[in-house]
């Protein structure tokens, strides 16, 4: 678990780390009723100044998820945008971060009343989060035996806390067989993705990925790297259903995620992926999405928020 930091942002106030409490009997707490977001801010060394990357976009799939849940979302995307800023600030960050928004029912509230009968509060946590180690050099995954939550049951497009348990049951029992994240089927038997990020593979040249409609979360990242492929690589992207033996036979997989970045495959279920190396259009994607994040390419810096007023014009 990454160490805490100083500050929490709680119910429209920075509080300290201890302080940052909900009780026991709180639905949050007894049912996991409660909504959130992963986000990231990148640290820029030259401009001394840390980005907060597509806050708009994790701000508008919060608002998704917590209509379909009938939560109401009780600050505005001002607020929240006000509340991030202030929390970096308040901890001092200058390094990479990974912070979570959380809406959640908090005392005295029953899930089961009426949506607008429950009261319900927000935090934000943030942690100092730098890249995996293993985003250089892969990871071996395997096809989980858990399927994905489907979206008439657990919606796996709300990112809602309750569905990780779901991921956790893939998540643990891949640890335990000696792999890394899994990939994870859905009820129809289509690759999904992975317990906490989107799966995307490479076919003669051509990116494919599964489709929003195969129980997956509507990833800011699968879009980020959809629309990077498209036109600053030029190479094709197909969103389409993918069978389990297409994992086998494919030249690249990667999963991709605010929180997993970019993070290549090299093996699945013991079958190299390609020559068993991080594939060429996998290392693109990846040098291209951290020099954006860091505010390196102009013509993407609208999709940065800066956190200290440093940035440069
Ligand atoms: N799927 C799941 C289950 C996730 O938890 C995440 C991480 N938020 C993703 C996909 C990737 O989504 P995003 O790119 O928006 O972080």
């Amino acid at each position: 678990m990454a160490a805490s930091a100083d500050f929490v942002w709680k119910d429209g106030r920075i509080v300290p780390w201890a302080e940052a409490t909900v009780h026991v009997s709180a639905e949050t707490v007894l049912r996991g009723a409660n909504v959130f977001e992963g986000m990231r801010a990148y640290w820029s060394e030259a401009e001394k100044e840390l980005y907060i990357f597509k806050n708009k976009e994790h701000l508008r799939r919060l608002r998704q998820s917590c209509k379909i849940m009938r939560m109401t979302v009780p600050y505005s995307d001002d607020e929240f945008t006000q509340a991030f800023i202030d929390l970096l600030r308040a901890n001092k960050f200058t390094a990479g971060v990974h912070f979570r928004p959380v809406v959640y029912f908090g005392e005295g509230e029953s899930y089961a009343w009426k949506p607008e009968d429950i009261h319900n509060g927000a935090f934000v946590i943030a942690y100092s989060r730098p890249h995996a180690p293993s985003i250089k050099n892969g990871i071996k995954s395997c096809v989980s035996t858990w399927r994905r939550n489907s979206d008439n049951a657990s919606p796996s497009r709300v990112k809602a806390a309750a569905n990780y348990h779901n991921s956790r049951l893939a998540q643990v029992e891949a640890k335990m067989n000696g792999f890394g994240p899994p990939i994870m089927l859905n009820d129809r038997g289509e690759v999904a993705e992975s317990p906490g990020a989107c799966f995307m593979m490479v076919r003669d040249g051509v990116v494919i990925t599964p489709p929003v409609s195969a129980d997956i979360l509507e990833s800011i990242t699968r879009q980020t790297l959809i629309d990077l492929y498209r036109e600053e690589l030029g190479v094709t992207v197909i969103e389409r259903d993918i069978d389990r033996t297409e994992l086998y036979i494919a030249d690249e997989t990667f999963f991709c995620g605010s929180g997993a970045e970019v993070q290549p495959i090299t093996a699945v279920d013991h079958y190299d992926v390609g020559d068993g190396k991080v594939g060429p259009l996998t290392r693109r994607i990846q040098d291209l999405y951290f020099d954006i994040a860091a505010g390196k390419v102009d013509k993407f810096r609208h999709w940065l928020t800066p956190v200290y007023g440093n940035s440069r014009p």
